[in-house]
């Protein structure tokens, strides 16, 4: 029996605090369907401290030299790295994903991010602007109080991917991490102490869509950041509105994955393999569209569902597994209606399509699938499944398969494989999406921003880039001669 159980289910002004009148809740590990932890969600008392909380250690925070803010992210940052392991298995039981993945992709990721702001929180300035005999500067001064809100694929990546930027700007946040998911985010509160952030600084509520749309009406919050769906997206953008506050969605995605006929193959499937079934396809960026040329397609499918067929589903802490559990009996039974869609639309189901015989351990797995003959019209080529479910489609020239990549109300991210470095280089620039990748899928490192087009999000994560959204310009104009009037 695995247990995660934190102290109480939330963290706020520098300490777990309970709340026991809101609605009890369970955090299952995926793998077995096990409870591995009881919690409740967070009443208007508890949001309304976190909150006033988050206003107070905000302004001592911003009082500190920038230089202070940043080594305490960077001590944040060491401390995540030493204590990987354990944190590690947190994460895995938390979310299901294999420990194989956890301990190179989530902690570590986090820990980038709080060194890499750490690291220019000190050089966050303004300009000068000459204006004859005057002059005008500007400055960057923090918004306030955030809220960041969380999905359940990356629940510790995403809580540093937003306190870490907003902490370097001098800002506070209260995050609610996903209801499915709300351990990481606790160990990043209780770290963010340790490493010297005052109490208040980093908060931690629990709780479902409610606690976030009475987390985003409250006066005290100045910007709202979301890693969600587009159905959520307009939500909380149409919350924050209401307040004229600042906002980051970053939300789902339908992305192509074009092959040309002078790729790379075995570089090529290896993208498409990351693409859609690393985090068991529960990944926003995911290139679940692979676009194959004609002339390749039956070489390229071959070693896909050959290579693919070398997947070992199964215990998340077994280090050799590398396909985890679904997050939830109720998606695992969303993608399947999903994998039945594409076979009753037509598309050619090539291998998986079903729950793993071999797995009876009550977790929510589902085998890597593969679609071939997907047409653009298909429901699996349109909707996001966020499954472990790879669409193929085949093309024959360059013009029509941008036509058909762009052609989707998402533009998150996409990826081109080609040996012709010009052509590389014009699919990228006529691709419509926030992250495009060449003869590569799926990396996204700190220092790069990240973040989509159209109805895939508003804003940008990382890189220099998120500064402008955790930050507001100051103007002032100085004056160096006399005052003239008209009387
Ligand atoms: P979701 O939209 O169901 O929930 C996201 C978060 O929003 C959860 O914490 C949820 O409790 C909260 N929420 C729901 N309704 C709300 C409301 N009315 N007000 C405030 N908060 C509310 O998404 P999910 O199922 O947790 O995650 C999967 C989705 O997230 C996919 O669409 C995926 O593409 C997207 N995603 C995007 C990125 C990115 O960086 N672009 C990263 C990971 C996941």
């Amino acid at each position: 029996m695995n247990s995660a159980q934190p102290p109480a289910s939330h963290f706020v002004g520098g300490a777990y605090i309970e709340d026991a009148a809101g609605a009890p809740f369970e955090c299952i590990y995926p793998a077995t369907g096990e409870v591995i932890a009881r919690l409740h969600a967070a009443t208007p008392a508890i949001i309304e401290r976190a909150l006033v909380s988050a206003n107070r250690a905000q302004k001592e925070w911003a009082a500190l030299a920038p230089v202070a803010r940043g080594r305490v992210l960077r001590r944040a940052a060491d401390i995540l790295r030493e204590r990987n392991q354990e944190l590690s298995e947190l994460e895995t039981l938390d979310t299901g994903k294999p420990i194989q993945e956890t301990l190179v992709a989530d902690a570590t990721s986090g820990a980038d991010a709080l060194e890499y702001f750490g690291g220019i929180a000190a050089s966050i300035t303004g300009e000068t602007i000459p204006l004859g005999q005057d002059f005008a500067f500007t400055t960057r001064e923090p918004l306030g109080v955030c809220v960041g809100i969380g999905a359940w694929n990356y629940p510790t990546q995403i809580a540093c991917w937003k306190a870490a930027p907003a902490l370097a700007c001098g800002n506070a946040m209260v995050f609610k991490p996903s209801e499915l998911t709300p351990l990481g985010a606790l160990k990043l509160a209780e770290i963010l102490i340790e490493a010297g952030a005052p109490a208040g600084l980093f908060n931690v509520v629990q709780g479902a869509g409610e606690v976030g749309a009475r987390l985003i009406a409250n006066p005290l919050v100045a910007k709202v950041s979301l890693t969600g769906s587009v159905p959520t997206g307009r939500k909380v953008y149409a919350a924050a509105a209401d307040g004229i506050r600042h906002v980051t969605m970053e939300l789902g995605g339908k992305s192509p994955l074009i092959i040309f006929e002078d790729a790379d193959i075995e570089n090529a499937v290896s993208a498409a393999i990351n693409a859609n079934f690393y985090s068991t396809g529960q990944i926003c960026s995911n290139g679940t569209r692979v676009f194959v040329h004609e002339d390749i397609r039956v070489d390229f499918l071959e070693r896909l569902a050959a290579r693919t067929a070398n997947a070992r589903i199964g215990d998340p802490l077994n280090p050799q597994t590398n396909v985890g559990p679904l997050i939830s009996s109720a998606q695992r039974d969303k993608v399947l209606a999903f994998i039945a869609a594409g076979r009753a639309e037509g598309a050619r189901l090539v291998i998986g399509g079903g729950i793993p015989q071999d797995q009876h351990s009550g977790g929510f797995f589902i085998e890597p699938t593969i679609f071939d003959g997907v047409t653009d019209d298909m429901t699996i080529a349109r909707e996001e499944i966020f499954g472990p479910v790879l669409s193929l489609l085949s093309f024959k020239d360059e013009a029509e398969v941008v036509g058909r990549a762009n052609g989707t109300e998402f533009g998150l991210a996409a990826g081109v494989f080609t040996s012709d470095i010009k052509r590389g280089h014009r699919i990228a620039a006529a691709l419509e999406a926030g992250t495009c990748w060449i003869n590569t899928y799926n990396l996204t490192p700190v220092e790069m921003p990240f973040g989509g087009v159209k109805q895939s999000g508003v804003g940008r994560e990382n890189a220099r880039a998120a500064i402008e959204h955790y930050t507001q310009i100051k103007t002032v104009y100085v004056a160096m001669g006399d005052v003239e009037a008209p009387y």
